[in-house]
């Protein structure tokens, strides 16, 4: 590992004294490095979009001007742009407003069983596009945790819908919750929600760097399916936030399951 020093020396006395201050700066220098390279992902996601916008513009306005079909077909692609350029923008939102709450743990009473009902039924169309049952082992018992129920709901959301977009298709998405005793690092009881697909599964040297944000492991794969890449890192902040846990589990050719752990309402 590189490491980054900085050395301060000063005199004192007659010149007869001398400190020397030695820095270590590397992890400074690290963040500052991670910035950037976060905003340089941003401008280029944000970049792409807005170019091939551009571009169809200018067809439309030119040469494509009299082009009746051209012109459906553009205007399609330009909306499925524009609305890529949302999603990013919504998403940058929800993970700098998680980002800025970490410090405060949320502490509303949050029926889980509900939420989850609710997203399988949003999710159920899009599930059933792809012939995958979405099955919830949750219904015959109320789940409650603490916490902040947007974004609950918004963990289990993205966990969810990136179990039906990198599941296989005929294959189905298992939701199961369970009490823990205890949560893995406090003696305070918690609940474990498994999200389980049967997808190809995730190279174990992936695993570590799901959650950073934009870490997409097949770029123009995540991309057709509509994708930002900051899916899991919202999911780990609002997950940090609540002081509770993501576990991730995947076996290529059998599929992933991601497990969260929330502190259970007492
Ligand atoms: P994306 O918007 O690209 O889905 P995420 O942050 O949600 O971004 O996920 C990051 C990457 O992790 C994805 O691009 C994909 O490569 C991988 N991934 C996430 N969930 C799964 C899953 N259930 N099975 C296989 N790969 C997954």
């Amino acid at each position: 590992v590189e490491r980054h020093l900085s050395l301060h020396v000063a005199l004192f006395g007659d010149g007869d004294g001398v400190t020397i201050t030695v820095h270590d700066t590397t992890l400074e220098k690290r963040t500052e490095e991670m910035h950037s390279d976060f905003v340089a992902n941003v401008s280029h996601e944000l970049r792409s979009p807005l170019s091939a916008l551009l571009g169809f513009i200018e067809t439309l306005q030119g040469p494509a001007q009299d082009d009746k079909e051209a012109r459906v077909r553009f205007l399609d692609i330009m909306i499925q742009e524009a609305n890529r350029m949302a999603r990013l923008i919504d998403d940058l939102l929800s993970l700098s407003r998680v980002q800025i709450q970490e410090h405060v743990v949320p502490a509303e009473a949050v029926n889980l069983t509900l939420i989850l009902q609710n997203i399988v039924d949003i999710l159920s169309l899009k599930a059933e596009a792809r012939d995958m049952p979405l099955i919830l082992n949750a219904v015959d018992r109320a789940y409650w945790v603490t916490g902040d129920s947007d974004q609950i709901t918004q963990v289990f959301q993205n966990l969810i819908d990136n179990a039906i977009k990198y599941g296989r298709s005929g294959t189905p998405v298992e939701i199961t919750c369970n009490f823990l005793d205890r949560m893995p690092d406090r003696a305070v009881p918690g609940i474990a929600v498994k999200i389980k697909d049967h997808g190809e599964g995730i190279e174990e040297e992936h695993l570590p760097r799901l959650t950073e944000r934009f870490y997409r492991i097949d770029k123009a794969r995540s991309r057709t399916l509509g994708g930002t890449g900051l899916g899991l890192a919202i999911v780990k902040h609002i997950i940090m936030r609540h002081r509770g846990r993501l576990n991730v589990e995947s076996k290529i050719g059998f599929g992933s399951t991601f497990t969260v752990i929330l502190p259970q309402k007492v």
